[in-house]
């Protein structure tokens, strides 16, 4: 794959061009995408957000009724008998079109409006949600999202942000580092494994950037990956990293959803990789 724009023929996301709006970028790389691979392009018609409050252990007890503007399940408002923690996509949109992506056809619909995630938050609240966990696509991509993390930080002790590390700018850079709030970074693999991995020309250098910038501004960062055949193959690197800043390394397993569903067979270690 190409280290050029597709749009310019400069290096990806060097120009202000894509760099500052990334959606321009995108919808070139989707058409290109598309247009050179049998893969189907992302549909417009996926679903939206989603919304959830579950309990560990247990997992999902009620899910965001768009409809009723309410969550409803099986878990009642009030104090929960163990850990209770909110769910909350804030946005489909997102820099990357990862190969094992959970969000599958739901990606790229763009943003949750923002009076809906602040009714959400106040529900979670009723909920005595420990944890609200701001999640995506991109979570800091969302244009509220400092708003909205502040937001999150009233409603709950603890805030986990998962985010791909894209966001380079100050006041999210900011934000992330408040009291309360711990931030998740994938590493998908070493250098050019975490690019083919995002389908996203540069974005190994860019996150490295991103997570210095991040450890400088005191940011409590986890370091993470998604045990794929690249995944697998960049633990002993991520490790080092890890040790090395004093930071937590979590990898998770690949789950079979989403885009991993279609590229199972490139994604997943063969038997003598495990
Ligand atoms: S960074 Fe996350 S949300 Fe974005 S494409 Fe990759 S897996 Fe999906």
């Amino acid at each position: 794959m190409s280290h050029d724009c597709w749009v310019c023929g400069q290096k990806a996301f060097s120009c202000g061009d894509c760099s500052d709006r990334p959606q321009n970028y995108l919808a070139v790389k989707d058409a290109w995408l598309s247009s050179h691979s049998s893969e189907p392009a992302p549909s417009s018609s996926g679903a939206p957000v989603q919304w959830a409050i579950g309990e560990t252990p247990g997992g999902i007890i009620a899910t965001w009724d768009r409809a009723r503007q309410q969550f409803l399940g099986t878990g009642t408002p009030g104090q929960p008998q163990s850990h209770r923690y909110g769910w909350l996509e804030l946005t489909t949109a997102c820099p990357h079109r990862c190969r094992h992506c959970y969000l599958g056809t739901r990606l790229g619909h763009g943003h949750a409006a923002g009076a809906e995630i602040l009714l959400a938050l106040a529900h979670m609240q009723d909920f005595s949600v420990q944890e609200v966990v701001l999640a995506g696509g991109e979570p800091t991509m969302h244009p509220g999202f400092v708003t909205l993390l502040d937001a999150a930080r009233a409603a709950a002790t603890h805030v986990r942000v998962l985010t791909n590390g894209w966001t380079q700018r100050p006041e999210v850079i900011q934000a992330l580092a408040a009291p309360g709030v711990a931030v998740e970074v994938p590493l998908l693999g070493w250098h050019k494994d975490h690019d083919w991995m995002t389908r996203t020309p540069g974005s190994f250098s860019r996150v490295m950037t991103s997570l210095l910038r991040y450890r400088e501004a005191g940011v409590a960062i986890t370091l993470t990956t998604t045990l794929t055949r690249a995944g697998l193959q960049a633990v002993p690197h991520l490790r080092h990293v890890a040790e090395d800043w004093g930071i937590p390394f979590v990898p998770s397993k690949l789950i079979p959803e989403g885009a991993a569903v279609d590229h199972w067979t490139e994604l997943v270690p063969m038997g003598n990789e495990v």
